[in-house]
């Protein structure tokens, strides 16, 4: 019964750095490993090898001690905001909580910071005694928000921030992370299959298929010009709001292939419409096929 029976890699060889105020953008569909990336980043998974940095230090290896002030810089903001606000708790308490954690301001001084990150989040402070059930969708999201802002951190990940909100509300809070960004200097490493959302939000985007990033590079490089035929094929999925457009058809088929047992040589080899015999064989290495634009495809 507790035999090791096979080692699933969700994550493997992923490298990439956010610097400070720049917002990176991780897509793929789901299962590719986008979420083990972002809670890897804040220690919630621990990695197995490579090595996490904040501004120089190492913290792969810190204790928890060690950890707590890099964890005050570092926040998350969760995909669906009905499920990870406690329904029992009082929106400011929820807000309040990560103070309380890290022992910052007094009762009151924590209750008066928490009315001022409810107004910065576009929330009324007098909504700080309401329960999570008495929010709609976005303002819940906010509450996250709020939350992620509290200890003044200076990354922030968010897990699909808005995957679970309507189109209108998905678009108010984005703007609300912009602003957010502009008036604090925050870096965002933003998780999304939605790439109509990341291209609005992000300054470089990496494609990630089963584990590996396939492409990396900033935003115009690559919508204008993908040079991964799995981005290419995201890219040509995305519906074009105008009946004069027509585009090559190149829609990826099938499903992303069970991480336990991926395929040998390019993950993507299954699905690929370029696929060549080597492709089965060989991985291709992730490497930079012009300035700042980074790929792993043997085409290019
Ligand atoms: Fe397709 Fe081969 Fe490039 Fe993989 S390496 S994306 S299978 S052409």
């Amino acid at each position: 019964m507790r035999r090791t029976v096979g080692q699933v890699y969700a994550v493997d060889g992923v490298s990439f750095e956010i610097g400070a105020g720049e917002t990176l953008g991780l897509v793929g569909e789901s299962g590719c490993g986008k979420t083990t990336v972002g809670r890897t980043v804040l220690r919630l998974i621990e990695p197995t090898a490579g090595r996490i940095e904040v501004e120089g230090k190492d913290i792969t290896h810190l204790g928890r001690s060690e950890l707590r002030p890099f964890r005050r810089q570092m926040q998350i903001i969760f995909q669906d905001p009905f499920s990870s606000l406690n329904p029992r708790t009082r929106a400011g308490d929820i807000v309040a909580e990560p103070l309380r954690i890290h022992g910052v301001h007094s009762k009151e001084e924590r209750r008066e910071r928490v009315a001022q990150l409810f107004g910065r989040v576009g929330l009324r402070a007098a909504q700080m005694d309401a329960f999570p059930h008495q929010f709609s969708g976005g303002q819940r999201q906010r509450i996250g928000v709020a939350r992620a802002l509290a200890l003044n951190p200076r990354l922030i990940v968010g897990d699909e921030p808005v995957s679970a909100l309507d189109v209108s509300i998905q678009a108010q809070v984005i703007n609300l992370l912009m602003e957010l960004q502009r008036d604090l200097k925050l870096s965002y490493l933003f998780i999304s299959h939605n790439l109509a959302v990341v291209e609005h939000i992000s300054h470089r985007v990496a494609v990630m298929y089963l584990g590996r990033i396939v492409e990396y590079t900033d935003k115009v490089s690559l919508f204008q010009r993908p040079l991964h035929p799995y981005t290419e094929a995201l890219l040509n999925a995305v519906p074009v709001p105008d009946p004069r457009v027509r585009r090559e058809k190149r829609v990826v088929q099938g499903d992303v292939p069970s991480p336990l047992n991926p395929p040998p040589g390019c993950h993507f080899h299954t699905r690929c419409p370029y696929a060549e015999p080597r492709c089965k064989i060989d991985s291709p290495l992730l490497r930079e096929v012009e300035a700042g634009h980074q790929v792993a495809c043997h085409l290019r």
